[in-house]
């Protein structure tokens, strides 16, 4: 009795000493699937949690979906209980990239698969698929919208204009960074835009903690440094709520609104859009993302292989992590209406 594992769907130790068909690699249903989620920083995180609840119980899981609002240490903990628990599967949206991987590889010497979800987790093997919108292209949707709306809005150029990025700990700031200067960058170079504050890098660029009021801060100080007899013509944000911050920054220090870029589609940016003042936001269904992660719990309970559609873009520093990415969309005044048509929230704050 005791040399026969009765805990690996009933096959005893020695099938696999014989060399042929694995076996599957499949778990029971109505096992426990963890989802470690970071802080709530934006609305998409919110809303997750109810998906993630409602969706993996009807599937017929047991949910644990947990917020780490006290920050890494709080979340490292809840992934080493998740496997405690006995989750098979763990879905991280990682607060810090970086600092998960003896959690994610303690769960993977017990057979749990990992699915980073939305941010990539880094510098370890243990995490088995990635699920997100492409990142990149976020970026570069920001920062094509960034000219256009200078365009339809300031007239001629040569525009002023500041950057603002993400949280340096979460992954997705460098490719949203990064896209958005693919855009930006040539523009800078033949003299079209000017940053006057000289902040260009991801670095000088960065709001710890995605925190409103480290986007603010830095603004408030940028505009009294360096825009007394200067305007001000458009500000890159990499979300919605540091959006929304800035554009407070700018209003205090009596200034004109700038164009100024989001994401998430957040409800307040929602209505500043349409009402003409912020100018773009970026639409990641987050209906979406869940069912596609769910999805994607199901092929591994059922021992098959995880749905993939990217195998180069995201390498976390020991492995390219295979992805599974979903397409953002370019949200203005223009196009609301049309984008969140189906969005039973958002599309009652485009009728007007
Ligand atoms: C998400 C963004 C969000 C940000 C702050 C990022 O990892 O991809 O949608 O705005 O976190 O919560």
């Amino acid at each position: 009795l005791s040399g026969c594992s009765s805990d690996d769907n009933g096959r005893g130790g020695s099938d696999a000493e014989t060399g042929g068909s694995e076996a599957p690699a499949g778990f029971e249903e109505g096992s426990t699937i963890g989802v470690a989620l970071p802080q709530k920083t934006s609305e998409n995180w919110v809303l997750a949690e109810q998906l993630f609840n409602d969706g993996l119980t009807d599937a017929g899981y047991e949910p644990i979906v947990q917020f780490a609002n006290g920050g890494v240490s709080e979340q490292q903990n809840q992934i080493q209980a998740m496997v405690q628990q006995g989750a098979k599967v763990i879905v991280v949206g990682a607060i810090d990239g970086s600092q998960l991987g003896s959690q994610l590889e303690a769960a993977a010497d017990q057979g749990v698969k990992v699915i980073a979800y939305d941010r990539l987790v880094k510098n370890t093997e243990a995490v088995d698929l990635y699920v997100a919108f492409d990142n990149f292209k976020v970026g570069e949707l920001q920062g094509q919208a960034l000219l256009d709306g200078l365009a339809e809005r300031k007239g001629e150029g040569p525009y002023n204009i500041e950057l603002i990025s993400g949280s340096p700990d979460d992954a997705n700031s460098k490719p949203f960074f990064e896209g958005a200067m693919s855009v930006l960058q040539p523009k800078i170079d033949d003299g079209t835009l000017t940053v006057v504050s000289g902040q260009v890098t991801q670095q000088e660029t960065s709001t710890q903690g995605w925190e409103a009021e480290n986007a603010q801060n830095r603004m408030d100080t940028i505009l009294a440094g360096n825009y007394e007899d200067e305007e001000l013509h458009g500000i890159l944000s990499p979300n919605d709520t540091l959006a929304r911050a800035a554009l407070t920054s700018v209003k205090q220090a009596g200034k004109d609104t700038p164009v100024i870029t989001g994401q998430d589609s957040e409800v307040e940016s929602v209505k500043s859009i349409v009402a003409g003042e912020q100018y773009s936001t970026i639409y990641k269904d987050t209906r979406e993302l869940v069912a596609e992660t769910i999805n994607e719990i199901n092929l591994a309970q059922q021992g098959e292989d995880f749905e993939v559609n990217d195998e180069e873009s995201y390498d976390n520093g020991v492995k390219v992590v295979p992805a599974f990415l979903l397409e953002p969309k370019i949200v203005t005044q223009e196009n609301a209406a049309e984008v969140y048509a189906d969005d039973d929230t958002l599309a009652p704050l485009t009728e007007q």
